[in-house]
């Protein structure tokens, strides 16, 4: 698959922006979209969502890989990795715990856009077809009229297939679940099911 991704505008005319990257896949197409728009983002690696340090490190190398083929700046926040500031975020409303796990991670995005003079902020979530985009924007407004910083709500999800099929051919790491403990249950809800039913006949039938 020939991609294009050299196309950035050193003008910068929007500024310079900051973009969330939830992991290297889910870069590929933003990546290119902003700089065919003549931006040139730096990414910013903020997710204290994932669950297992192992995962964090393996969806961390797997964007530092990215980041080298595309030769996107990136900062990864390692030492402000902690679970628990995502667990506390959703306490209680876990049923509904994807806006609080957004405002989480954008809130530090625009914050260190802030601190580091970025003028706008965007995410790489906007990219996925299973997160929910209204509630994205809605965050992305929020934090966009607390910081006076620019939130770029773009519509990335039509390179959708696109991007899974250079993350294959790259052979990048993909990862099962979105990144919380919750939504790695939601996966396996149906193993632990069919375990549950194969202990309750087999103690049926001891
Ligand atoms: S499912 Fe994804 S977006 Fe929702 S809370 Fe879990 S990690 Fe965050």
């Amino acid at each position: 698959m020939s991609v294009t991704f050299e196309c950035g505008n050193q003008d910068r005319p929007l500024g310079k922006l900051l973009l969330h990257v939830c992991c290297g896949p889910c870069a590929l197409i933003p990546v290119r979209e902003l700089r065919c728009e003549g931006m040139d983002p730096d990414g910013l690696f903020y997710n204290p969502n994932i669950h297992g340090v192992s995962e964090y490190l393996k969806r961390r190398e797997t964007l530092q890989e990215t980041a080298n083929r595309l030769n996107l700046p990136i900062i990864c926040l390692d030492d402000e990795y902690d679970p628990r500031l995502f667990f506390r975020a959703v306490a209680n409303r876990e049923d509904d715990r994807c806006p609080h796990c957004y405002r989480l991670r954008l809130e530090r995005t625009f914050l260190f856009a802030r601190e580091h003079g970025y003028s706008c902020v965007s995410t790489t979530l906007l990219y996925s077809k299973y997160q929910n985009r209204e509630a994205i924007l809605a965050v992305g407004r929020e934090l966009q009229d607390r910081t006076g910083i620019r939130f770029l709500g773009r519509d990335f999800r039509q390179g959708w297939q696109e991007g899974i099929d250079l993350s294959k051919e790259w052979g990048l790491y993909r990862q099962l679940y979105c990144g919380c403990l919750y939504s790695e249950m939601d996966r396996r809800r149906n193993v632990l099911r069919r375990l549950a039913v194969q202990s309750a006949t087999s103690s049926d039938t001891s």
